[in-house]
């Protein structure tokens, strides 16, 4: 079990935490307010990008900027 490290409570979102400033963000749809989930998406050149998307299939976003590197999951 994980426990979110912002309020104490049991994981229920994908939580994104940048490495440099510990600036931590939790992401939803927009449309149906669902907690986004991670996810991996494999571009044309083999790059793997790390994104969230909806599981309700409204979309994805690419994972949060900040200090100019992608923020990493700790799911
Ligand atoms: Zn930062
Ligand atoms: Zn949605």
């Amino acid at each position: 079990m994980t426990m979110c490290v912002t309020c104490g409570s049991v994981r229920h979102m994908a939580l994104y935490t940048c490495a440099k400033c510990g600036m931590s963000v939790n992401t939803t749809c927009g449309a149906c307010d669902a907690a986004l989930v991670d996810a991996t998406l494999t571009k044309d050149d083999g790059t793997i990008v790390e994104i969230s998307e909806c599981p309700n299939g409204h979309g994805k976003i690419k994972s949060p900027l900040c200090c100019g590197a992608d923020m990493s999951c700790s799911v």
